[in-house]
Parts: structure tokens; C-alpha cells; sequence
């Protein structure tokens, strides 16, 4: 007899998903995460008041209405919109693009109709499908922007060249002719009153969860102790590396205390250009729209190539991966008593509302 239904590898919202789900349907769960705290890269911690999203600025937002639902029945959520500015030298513009970046960009800009003939008469150097991600961006906004506001943001994000990129990693920005900032285009959105742990705090309640524990360590044990295991890591690591190493993108996050109320007048500003090694700096208290204390922490983002004992951050969806990907994902499925799932597991690009998703389906079967 074993002891658990299931027993849920990483803390996150894919895992934090499925053990909820399976406690509601009267399963026994305990979750292993290999960190010293719950939450996965979502976990957000609370200094001088703020609650600082320790591995990296996270929004929620989705077009699902059962996943938002979902969300809120745990923890209410304020009405923060992510609207980033870029900034470039001393220019500065709003993101995503929209009318408000195209007549800062272009001086006789003022309808919709003036902005595309500029986008319409920079587009035309490509021909056909765009190829990468250079393409994709001058045929989705022209050549000014992408060399302002793409182009150094995503060479130092990615470590590549804009031309050995795929091209649906730009398509995650809208495009809009509408003086309208909203990053998203989704129809629900908002920062978890509160903070994200308290999310998965409350999505854990009831359920048993030890820290600090590592299921590759001794999986042979950890697989003894329930019918079917959840696993959320990353899926080369749980087959040893026997086909290979996939490759990740990492970060390196420096938090700055400043003894002023207001440092950046923005929760997110985009770095475009080279002259600065980060992509971004957030000042966390905006998220919550902290006023009146004089403190605020702000953290500088600097992408980094992946060296062992780092976190794995971003998949890097190019052909060579996608293909190793692929072969992992058909060793997985010949795996019994195993679900795999979430960014890790998936080794796929995926938005937290598309985790829980993924989570919620997988656990829609439990009876
Ligand atoms: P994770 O959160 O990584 O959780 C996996 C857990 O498993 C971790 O806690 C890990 O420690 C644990 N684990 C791994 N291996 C083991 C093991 N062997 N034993 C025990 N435990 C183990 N999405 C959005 O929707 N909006 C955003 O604004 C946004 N911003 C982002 C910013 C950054 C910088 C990054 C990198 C991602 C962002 N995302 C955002 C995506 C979001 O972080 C993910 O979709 C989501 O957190 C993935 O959840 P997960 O459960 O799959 O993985
Ligand atoms: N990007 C850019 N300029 C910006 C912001 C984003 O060129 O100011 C590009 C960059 O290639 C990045 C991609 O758009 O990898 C997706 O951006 P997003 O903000 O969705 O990235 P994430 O939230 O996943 O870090």
C-alpha cells in the first residue's frame, strides 16, 4: 500500500494547481520542493513593507475566465494594468506599441492612418514569411522601432542575434493603433492582493508540504511513497541527461533599497539600447501602488547565459532544442504513474495562467 495518491515535485503553480485539485477531490497529496519556501518563480517575499517578486516581475493576466475565477477564489486581485516605458539614451516611450510610442516616434503622427504609412513603408523590405525574429519585428512595426526598442532589448535578453531567433517571441507584444498602453490584450489582469505566496499559500492549505527536499535526490524513495508522481523540474534532469543537455536562459537580479518614495514613476521601465547591461528595473511597491513611506526597492534584471547551479528561467525554443525537447517529451510518455507538466517539465515558453491550465486539465480526470 502506498502511502499518498500523489505526490506533487515543486511548489509552483503547476504543482500548488494539481495538489489543490486533487485534495478537493479527496485524494491524499504531500508536495516536495527542493527550495526552502513555496511558490516556484512566482514567490514574491515582503521587505520594508513591499512585497518583492524575488525571480523576476510577474502580472497576472488571461483571457480564461475559469482560470481567473480560480485564482480569485484564494485571494482577491487589484486592478494593476502593466503599461512598461522603454528607455533608450534619454528618449522614453511607451510600450506595447501603440499609438502613443508611434507619435513620439514619428512627429507627424497623429492618427492611426498616419502611423501606418511609416509602419507600412518600413515594412516592405520583407518579403514573404518573416524567417526569425528580425523579420517578424520589421514586418510587425518597421525598422526605426525594432532598432530602438527591440533590437538591444532582445540581444541582450536572448544572447543571440535577432536573426537566429524564432519569431514567435516577438508576437507576445501586441501591436496596437489605439493610444492605449495595456501590455496585455487579455481580458483579465491584476497583481494577487497580498502578494503571490499568499496565493499559493492558500492554494496549499490542508495539504502537506515539505521543504528543502529534493525528489532527484533519492527518486527511488520518493517514487515509493505514492500511485502516481507529479513532476514539475526540469525534464532533462529527470532522465539524467541521457539524451543531452537542453539549454536555458538565466538572470541575475540586484535589489536596491532607495530612501526616496518614488524612483522610476513605474513598476516596469524596459532598457532598449546597449548602453546598460539590464533589460529592466522594476520598483515592486507600484505593483500594489504602495504610497507614503519613503523607502522603495528597486531590482535591476541582467540576463545571463545558464551555468550550472543557476535557475533555469527562460526555454531557448530554437530548432536544436525544440528537437531534444521533443525526444524527452516521448520518453515522458512512456513513463507510468508520471504527469509532467509546467515550464520545467514542458520545456515550453508558458505564461502562469497557462500553467494553471495545463494543471487544471491534467487533474480534471481525478476522480
Ligand atoms: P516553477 O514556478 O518553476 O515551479 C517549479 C518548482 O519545482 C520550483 O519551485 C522548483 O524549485 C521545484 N523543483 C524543481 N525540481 C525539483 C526537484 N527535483 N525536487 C523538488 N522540487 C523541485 N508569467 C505570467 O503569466 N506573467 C508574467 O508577468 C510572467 N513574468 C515572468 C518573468 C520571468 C523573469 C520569468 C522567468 C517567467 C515569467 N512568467 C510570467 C512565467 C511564470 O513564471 C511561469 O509560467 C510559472 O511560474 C511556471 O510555474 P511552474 O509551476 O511550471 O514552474
Ligand atoms: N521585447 C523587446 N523590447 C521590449 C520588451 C520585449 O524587444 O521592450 C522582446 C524581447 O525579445 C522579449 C520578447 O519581446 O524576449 C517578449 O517580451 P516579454 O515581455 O513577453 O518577455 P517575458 O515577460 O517573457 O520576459
Amino acid at each position: 500500500m502506498k502511502k499518498y495518491d500523489y505526490l506533487v515535485v515543486g511548489s509552483g503553480l503547476f504543482g500548488a494547481t494539481f495538489a489543490n485539485i486533487a485534495k478537493n477531490n479527496g485524494q491524499s497529496v504531500l508536495v516536495i520542493e527542493k527550495r526552502n519556501h513555496i511558490g516556484g518563480n512566482v514567490y514574491t517575499e515582503k521587505v520594508e513593507g513591499i512585497n518583492v517578486h524575488k525571480y523576476g516581475a510577474h502580472i497576472f493576466h488571461t483571457d480564461y475566465k475559469d482560470v481567473w475565477d480560480y485564482v480569485n477564489s484564494f485571494v482577491e486581485f487589484n486592478r494593476y494594468t502593466n503599461s512598461p516605458i522603454a528607455k533608450i539614451g534619454d528618449e522614453v516611450y511607451n510600450m506595447p506599441f501603440n499609438m502613443n510610442t508611434f507619435s513620439k516616434m514619428w512627429n507627424d503622427v497623429f492618427a492611426p492612418e498616419d502611423a501606418l504609412r511609416h509602419i507600412n513603408e518600413e515594412r516592405k523590405e520583407i518579403k514573404g514569411e518573416p524567417k526569425n525574429l528580425e523579420e517578424q519585428a520589421i514586418s510587425l512595426v518597421g525598422r526605426t522601432i525594432y532598432e530602438k526598442l527591440i533590437k538591444g532589448y532582445t540581444e541582450k535578453q536572448w544572447n543571440r542575434d535577432c536573426k537566429d531567433l524564432p519569431s514567435f517571441i516577438i508576437k507576445r507584444l501586441p501591436v496596437r493603433l489605439t493610444y492605449d498602453n495595456n501590455y496585455f490584450n487579455d481580458r483579465y489582469q491584476g497583481i494577487p492582493m497580498g502578494g503571490y505566496t499568499l496565493l499559493v499559500e492558500k492554494m496549499l492549505e490542508g495539504i502537506e508540504v515539505q521543504l528543502n527536499t529534493d525528489y532527484l535526490s533519492d527518486k527511488k524513495y520518493f517514487d515509493s511513497l505514492a500511485k502516481t508522481v507529479v513532476y514539475t523540474g526540469p525534464i532533462d534532469e529527470y532522465f539524467d541527461y541521457s539524451l543531452g543537455e537542453l539549454e536555458w536562459r538565466s538572470l541575475k537580479f540586484d535589489n536596491k533599497i532607495y530612501f526616496t518614495e518614488n524612483f522610476q514613476g513605474n513598476a516596469v521601465v524596459n532598457y532598449t539600447g546597449h548602453e546598460v547591461d539590464y533589460t529592466r528595473t522594476i520598483e515592486h511597491k507600484h505593483f500594489e501602488f504602495v504610497t507614503g513611506n519613503k523607502i522603495t526597492i528597486v531590482t535591476y534584471e541582467y540576463p545571463s547565459d545558464y551555468e550550472k547551479g543557476m535557475e533555469k528561467y527562460y526555454t531557448v525554443n530554437d530548432d536544436k532544442n525544440n528537437k531534444l525537447a521533443e525526444k524527452y517529451r516521448e520518453l515522458a510518455s512512456k513513463e507510468k504513474n508520471v504527469i509532467f507538466g509546467g515550464r520545467l517539465a514542458e520545456y515550453k515558453y508558458y505564461d502562469m495562467d497557462d500553467v494553471i491550465k495545463r494543471a487544471m486539465e491534467e487533474a480534471s480526470g481525478l476522480n
